[in-house]
């Protein structure tokens, strides 16, 4: 049976953003002298994320340059042109208002694609030896054992750890050890889609291609990510209709984005055309704020959307 010796072992369930910058985090901040061993247990095959864009805002940037991921944080997320986000009404396309950015600033706001950030986590992890990951260890319940955590994975496996960090996202089995809840359809759903900007150069007509227009009960988001080659969109639309299954692979019709936005500015319209023709389509939870997120004496944490799933609240972007 373990005891308080060392090394320290910690178990990091969930191989996600969150599950890898905590990885890169601790291994950054603790010493390395092999008194804390991390180890990250994914439960798919591969530690993949979807083509999708990411927002970075600076305050996790700042945090991203702190652990030494900010030089290629900034390599991969691209420029500007001084101006972070246009925002405007979604039928005149007329200026609300405009929020600039000092390029030039080391940390500033990154916007990336998914896969992209994930896979320069992942290289960070493997160059440091940061943590041994695993792949298809689906944790299905954790054992407090007092002084230490048994996890239990759905290939009947176990471990045992001193610390488990659970980033196992919005379902998260591990908050559900602690928590009857379940996450809550947020009554609004989006539609994403990249579209190359070489495509919509010749007729863009904004100074940055980072726009939001906003209309009542929807809003479209564009900005571009991959180094300003893909314009990452996301059509928000408030729905009664939580029918669409919760997935990160469903996909909708782009008919259905042009009749959702047929309202909205020609510019949205056209960008909409150039939509691929089944754009991803995605239901936003939430979840109930906890009061806690640490459990097991110390010895389990929550982290991430397991913690504090935000989809929505920062999504309410309507006039
Ligand atoms: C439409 C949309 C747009 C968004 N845009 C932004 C944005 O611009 N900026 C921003 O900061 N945030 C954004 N977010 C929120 C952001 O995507 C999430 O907060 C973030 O991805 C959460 O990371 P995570 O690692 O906690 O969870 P996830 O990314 O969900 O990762 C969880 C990982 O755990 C694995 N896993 C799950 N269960 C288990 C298990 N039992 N055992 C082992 N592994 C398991 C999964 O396979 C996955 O790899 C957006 C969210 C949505 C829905």
């Amino acid at each position: 049976m373990p005891s308080q010796k060392l090394p320290f072992h910690i178990a990091i369930v969930g191989g996600g953003i969150g599950g890898l910058c905590a990885a890169l985090s601790i291994h950054h901040h603790c010493p390395k002298d092999g008194s804390i061993v991390i180890d990250v247990y994914e439960q798919a095959p591969e530690y993949k994320e979807i083509g999708a864009g990411l927002g970075i805002g600076v305050n996790a940037a700042k945090l991203l340059h702190r652990i030494g991921v900010g030089e290629d944080l900034n390599r991969i997320s691209g420029h500007r042109n001084g101006i972070w986000i246009s925002f405007r009404r979604y039928d005149t396309g007329s200026e609300i208002v405009t929020v600039p950015v000092d390029d030039r600033q080391e940390i500033r706001q990154s916007p990336v694609h998914r896969a992209e950030f994930l896979s320069l986590l992942f290289d960070h992890v493997k160059q440091r030896n940061a943590a041994t990951l695993h792949i298809n260890k689906k944790c299905i319940e954790l054992k407090d054992q007092g002084n230490f955590v048994e996890l239990c994975f759905a290939d009947g496996t176990t471990t045992t750890a001193d610390l488990v960090v659970g980033c196992d996202g919005i379902h998260s089995n591990i908050r559900s050890q602690f928590r009857s809840d379940n996450p809550k359809y947020s009554g609004r759903m989006c539609y994403r889609g990249l579209v190359p900007i070489k495509d919509l150069e010749s007729w863009w007509p904004f100074d940055s291609y980072s726009v939001s227009w906003l209309g009542p009960d929807k809003h479209f988001l564009a900005f571009p990510i991959s180094r300003n080659t893909l314009l990452n969109i996301v059509a928000f639309v408030y729905s009664d209709d939580d029918r669409t299954k919760e997935s990160w692979t469903a996909t909708g019709h782009r008919s259905e984005v042009q009749k959702e936005f047929e309202s909205f500015d020609t510019t949205v319209r056209k960008t909409i055309s150039f939509m691929n023709e089944n754009p991803s389509k995605w239901i936003l939870n939430d979840r109930e704020l906890l009061d806690q997120w640490v459990y097991g004496d110390g010895k389990i944490v929550l982290m991430g959307d397991a913690a504090h799933a935000v989809s929505s609240q920062y999504m309410q972007h309507t006039i």
